[in-house]
């Protein structure tokens, strides 16, 4: 199928460079990681656990910082291990850290949500995922409801790693696609075949893994508008309950390794965003609901319920149901987020194996909420999620200079204090989110495109 026989059909999303070359933050927290300081540490991270509300429903995530190989769009904190194994001290130093943490929270309080992510969790054996596993159930509460979440590499999710998390309790997996075209995958050090994928996919099917995550890139150096409809197609092919699309944000400045990337390869300014709209476009005729601006769910998936029932959230993993009122990382450079307080772990993996073995959280950096950090941090949740609300006046005051050319180009209208995002609005949510964040007026220019 060529593009243009795909795409004449569909409704065409209106690039306006001035905002889809506007780089805007992509807001899973509030306030942003640039007013973490070194004021918040581990006795105020340690407070703000224990003062947790008793049954309080708790997300916990897990960070495991090691890949087999290093794909060089990546802009996770992720290594390749250089030493021996340096895996299993790392797991002895994460059940300290659950074992630590599950000592200060609230005895009662119910975990809801596990989250492996990385890096690839799937570098882990069967016998430190079944030590985790225990860990976690004797240090917290975990409902039997809990919805249980990993990111798995495909290369590496083999039968035994996947039943090992199965057992453990998996609910829903998240499989790295990014690109199926062998040319993006040598330019991007990521090379998986289709059978690699299928493969996964069925075993994760065969193991009852009830809801199965597939994540798509555009924007990759020689990825064509034909490479996106392609890789589309095929996880539609694949079943998945839901879809992630994701623009690579090339910042060789922060992660080296995209030096690697050739930046003359990349597609720029219209292409960019055309490659974004055929993605959605393709899912869309597919079969799947637009959930957001970046996701993309199967009808009867909870994320399409949670959006129309106005429960849509946004965490560090993007999109979610999860309700938690407080979200615990554990891991090296891990970031949590509680009522009034964000702090994030070392990202350094032997200093944070040194303090949790020492007996110390490992809280480096953080900050706490105002006030207004937390209208603006809701206000901003509930424009992305729901994509209309009702403004309080002095943020809609505040916000007009940003906001009134983007109701003048058609893209958000506003009724009174009623602010909708407009059909044509909806590639630019982004944009229309930060016309109210006072950080990005001071900031602008440090974070990824919007499209
Ligand atoms: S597998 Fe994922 S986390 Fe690891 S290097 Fe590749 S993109 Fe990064």
């Amino acid at each position: 199928m060529s593009v243009t026989s795909f795409h004449s059909s569909r409704r065409k999303w209106d690039y306006i460079p001035e905002y889809a070359l506007a780089q805007t933050p992509r807001y899973t927290s509030y306030p942003p990681a640039n007013r973490f300081t070194t004021d918040v540490d581990a006795i105020k991270a340690g407070s703000a656990i224990a003062a947790l509300p008793a049954n309080a429903p708790l997300s916990l995530y897990l960070h495991i910082p090691f890949c087999q190989k290093l794909c060089w769009y990546c802009g996770c904190h992720t290594s390749v291990p250089t030493i021996a194994d340096p895996v299993e001290p790392y797991v002895d130093a994460l059940i300290r850290e659950i074992e630590l943490v599950g000592r200060i929270a609230p005895a009662d309080a119910v975990v809801e949500h596990i989250h492996f992510g990385g890096g690839s969790p799937d570098i882990l054996t069967p016998d430190q995922l079944k030590r985790l596993f225990a860990a976690l159930r004797s240090s917290f509460q975990v409902s039997r409801f809990a919805e249980i979440a990993a990111e798995l590499d495909p290369r590496g999710a083999c039968e035994e790693v996947i039943e090992a998390f199965a057992t453990g309790g998996l609910t829903r997996a998240s499989l790295g696609v990014q690109v199926l075209d062998s040319s993006v995958q040598k330019r991007i050090n990521r090379i998986q075949t289709e059978d690699q994928i299928t493969a996964a996919v069925r075993l994760l099917r065969s193991a009852e893994v009830a809801s199965l995550n597939l994540d798509i890139m555009y924007g990759l150096p020689g990825q064509t508008r034909e490479h996106v409809i392609e890789t589309a197609l095929f996880v539609a092919a694949q079943d998945a309950d839901r879809v992630a699309t994701f623009g690579y944000a090339h910042v060789p400045w922060m992660k080296k390794h995209q030096n690697s990337i050739a930046t003359a390869e990349l597609a720029t300014g219209e292409e960019r965003f055309r490659q974004a709209e055929i993605a959605a476009s393709t899912l869309e005729t597919a079969g799947y609901l637009p959930v957001g601006f970046d996701h993309f769910a199967a009808p009867g998936d909870s994320l399409v319920t949670a959006e129309r029932e106005g429960r849509l959230r946004r965490n560090f993993q993007g999109y979610t149901d999860d309700n938690a009122i407080a979200l615990i990382g554990f891991g090296a450079s891990a970031i949590s987020s509680l009522p009034g307080l964000t702090y994030q772990n070392t990202t350094d993996t032997s200093v944070y194996k040194s303090e949790i073995m020492a007996g110390r959280m490992p809280v480096v950096r953080g900050v706490e909420h105002t006030q207004e950090d937390r209208r603006t941090g809701d206000l901003i949740e509930r424009i992305l999620c729901e994509f209309e609300v009702d403004v309080p006046g002095d943020l809609l005051i505040a916000a007009c200079p940003q906001l009134i050319p983007l109701t003048r180009a058609g893209l958000a209208h506003l009724s009174g204090t009623h602010l909708t995002v407009t059909d044509s609005g909806r590639p630019y949510v982004r944009n229309i989110a930060a016309c109210f964040d006072p950080e990005f007026v001071r900031s602008a220019g440090r974070h990824s495109l919007a499209v």
